[in-house]
């Protein structure tokens, strides 16, 4: 089956390197040359334009970062849906605006073709190891169409419903998320403050119904100082705004995710958007001059 693949970035490059192992031939494209070259050389097919992919190939691919760079991978000036054939599948893997979502799936499904919305969670390692969790959105049937390439890529494929749904469920993922580290910053400054170790606050809750996983990772991070990106906060805060947009969409508040976010926010106008989301750790500390540490 020939696969185009738009979109080798940090999470692309890698995942476009597993399905060339799995035997897919790729047709490939990305505005990063040094990118192109990368995936060319795992034996990836290079192409200029999205347009060029699209007319070579069956199902295509992206994973770009944000609603307008795959409106413009998809219906700018030498996009996809210029070189798209009636019955090729698009599955969008990037997170993006649901609402977005919804509005590609009208304009190739007017140009013959389907899409899906399948956004992942999992990060780099899990990107290379193939072990990526898909939320995915669209009808039944190109879901079961595209579900054997995405397990190439991913330990699991879960179908959530109509397009955009996958989108939504990982704005749920990611709302969840930031509450939860911006709930762990506020907690352990707090323990901190009051001159208990914020080390053994850790060690004692997270067996009981405040552990999750996201403490597990993102506790020894703040306790060591640790905050390499992992996740930038720069783009959660992309997926917070996103989220945002989504509930006016619905006319609904959303007041924690808003509070995070405007932390978030502050953290990036004083430079510090490249570093792990975990670092909202520092806008408490900054406020309350304490230090978490083991
Ligand atoms: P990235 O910025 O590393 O990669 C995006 C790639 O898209 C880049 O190589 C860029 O050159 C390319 N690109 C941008 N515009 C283009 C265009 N017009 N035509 C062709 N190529 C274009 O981003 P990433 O970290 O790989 O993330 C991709 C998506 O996956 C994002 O939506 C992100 O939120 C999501 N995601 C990221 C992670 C993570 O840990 N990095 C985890 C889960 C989900």
């Amino acid at each position: 089956m020939k696969v185009g693949f738009i979109g080798l970035g940090i999470m692309g490059r890698p995942m476009a390197k597993n399905l060339l192992k799995a035997g897919y031939e790729l047709n490939i494209c990305d505005v990063n040359e040094e990118a192109v070259k990368e995936v060319e050389a795992a034996g990836g097919a290079p192409y200029k334009t999205p347009k060029e992919v699209a007319e070579k190939s069956e199902i295509i691919l992206t994973m770009l970062p944000n609603s307008p760079h795959v409106r413009t991978v998809m219906k700018g000036k030498d996009g996809v849906l210029e070189g798209i054939k009636p019955g090729t599948i698009v599955v969008d893997m990037s997170s993006i605006d649901p609402t977005v979502s919804i509005e590609l799936e009208k304009a190739v499904s007017e140009a013959g073709g389907e899409m899906i919305d399948a956004p992942v969670s999992g990060g780099e390692p899990k990107a290379i190891d193939g072990t990526l969790s898909f939320m995915c959105g669209s009808k039944e049937e190109v879901f079961d169409q595209v579900k054997p390439i995405l397990e190439k890529m991913g330990a699991s494929v879960v179908h959530t419903g109509e397009i955009g749904s996958g989108n939504m469920t990982k704005l749920a993922n990611q709302m969840i998320v930031a509450v939860n580290i911006a709930a762990m910053s506020e907690a352990l400054v707090l323990a901190a403050k009051s001159g208990v170790n914020p080390e053994r606050v850790y060690q004692a809750i997270r067996g009981g119904l405040a552990g999750s996983t996201v403490m597990d990772a993102k506790a020894p991070m703040m306790l060591d100082r640790n905050f390499k990106p992992g996740f930038r906060i720069e783009l959660h805060i992309k997926d917070l705004n996103n989220a945002k947009h989504a509930s006016e969409a619905v006319d609904m508040d959303l007041p924690m995710t808003k509070q995070v976010l405007e932390m978030m926010n502050k953290l990036q106008e004083q430079g510090l958007g490249a570093y792990d989301h975990s670092a909202v750790l520092w806008y408490y500390e900054e406020k309350e001059n304490v230090e978490v540490k083991r």
